[in-house]
């Protein structure tokens, strides 16, 4: 019998705010946690609580100066313009909060753990914590102070892993996981984003450095499709189809890592592009089956419901777990429970609370979609 796919998760992410008026003032995590277990999909034996990653474990791809500067941050709850400047910490959209070391470092824990777990057999793990992609070396970037993936994906290879796929469907470029292994061959990364969104990478699948910002793909192991406003589930079903498949197949990885951040999907305040949640559903599914280990990370995502649906629905997808078409009355009440300052949040439509699953969101498939993936599938490595 194969090992039951496994849901990393922990309590950290319950109480903890980056600030009030912070896009991630909203509880995900938590609520995606209370949802599957309302939905009686965390039984016995599945659910892990995550491991924390010491500074050791983090050195292995953050500069040993930045982390203790995450960790005299948390201890001070203040930086030095010196720090502010140097690491990117209290600036930008990464504020200073009271678990800011600890929170991330849970984070990166949970996507080592995941590692370990495919590594010893488990097929599936889900790690919706995960998935802080904009991380740098030293420096705190969009709302990510370390960088999980890339910790597990160096676990992955530190350990013997021939190959690493790994594949962004969050709304932003993974900017930080595809400059990570720009020179690596071992690993391929995979970025499906909003063309001209922060932060600016991945607008050309050549090879091309772009001024100023990232390698879009130094030593032929990344591939970007950046996709237009609008962005729908037809075009996401052609790009998976046409691009992400093909690619995978040929890459024949022995592990998938998947970022499936959902700040793609129509309710995001974030971006412009206008996914359903089965859009993210059936690309998840169609990469469980391309590779022997899958990894699923969490990532964006800033409209309390559409996350907690979406990254539920995930799981239920990686375990098999059939979706109702209306949420049982517990389900239903975790949903009831959330508020949102957003001007979205005043009143939610009832689908928000009664549902998991959206209506689809299908169109026509545009040139310019055409257009992004043909070029992702001419770049020779
Ligand atoms: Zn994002």
């Amino acid at each position: 019998m194969t090992a039951p796919a496994r849901f990393i998760g922990s309590e950290i992410y319950r109480g903890s705010r980056y600030g009030r008026k912070h896009p991630l003032a909203i509880p995900r995590v938590s609520t995606c946690m209370d949802l599957c277990h309302a939905l009686g999909w965390l039984p016995a034996g599945v659910y892990l609580d995550s491991p924390r990653a010491g500074p050791r474990e983090l050195a292995r791809f953050h500069d040993p100066a930045y982390v203790a500067a995450v960790q005299t941050a948390e201890a001070e709850q203040r930086v030095s313009e010196a720090v502010r400047t140097r690491f990117g910490l209290g600036a930008n959209g990464n504020p200073v909060f009271p678990e800011v070391f600890r929170r991330p470092a849970t984070a990166c824990g949970g996507s080592l753990a995941a590692a370990d777990l495919v590594l010893a057999g488990t097929p599936t793990v889900y790690n919706p914590a995960g998935g802080t992609h904009h991380g740098r070396p030293a420096r705190a970037s969009g709302f990510c102070y370390f960088n999980d993936p890339v910790l597990a994906i160096l676990r992955l290879l530190d350990r013997g892993c021939a190959r690493v796929l790994y594949v962004d469907l969050d709304a932003h470029h993974g900017d930080g996981v595809q400059d990570a292994f720009h020179a690596d061959a071992r690993v391929l990364t995979v970025s499906v984003h909003e063309d001209g969104r922060w932060p600016m990478a991945g607008a050309d699948p050549g090879d091309r450095p772009v001024p100023g910002g990232s390698l879009d793909r130094a030593g032929g192991a990344a591939r970007n499709i950046p996709v237009p406003r609008g962005f729908n589930d037809s075009e996401m079903a052609y790009v998976v189809e046409a691009a992400i498949l093909p690619l995978a197949a040929a890459f024949d990885p022995a592990v998938v890592v998947v970022q499936g951040g959902c700040d793609a999907l129509a309710e995001d305040p974030l971006s412009r592009l206008s996914l359903s949640n089965l859009a993210l559903w059936r690309a998840v599914r169609a990469l469980v089956d391309v590779a022997p280990r899958l990894i699923c990370l969490g990532g964006g995502g800033y409209n309390p419901w559409a996350v907690a649906r979406a990254w539920a629905g995930i799981w239920a997808n990686l375990q098999g777990s059939p979706i109702p078409d209306r949420l049982p009355p517990a389900a239903e009440a975790v949903l009831r429970r959330l508020t949102w300052r957003h001007s979205w949040g005043r009143s939610p439509p009832e689908a928000w609370w009664t549902t998991l699953a959206d209506r689809p969101r299908g169109g026509p498939v545009r040139a310019e979609v055409r257009t992004a993936v043909a070029r992702a599938m001419a770049v020779t490595g």
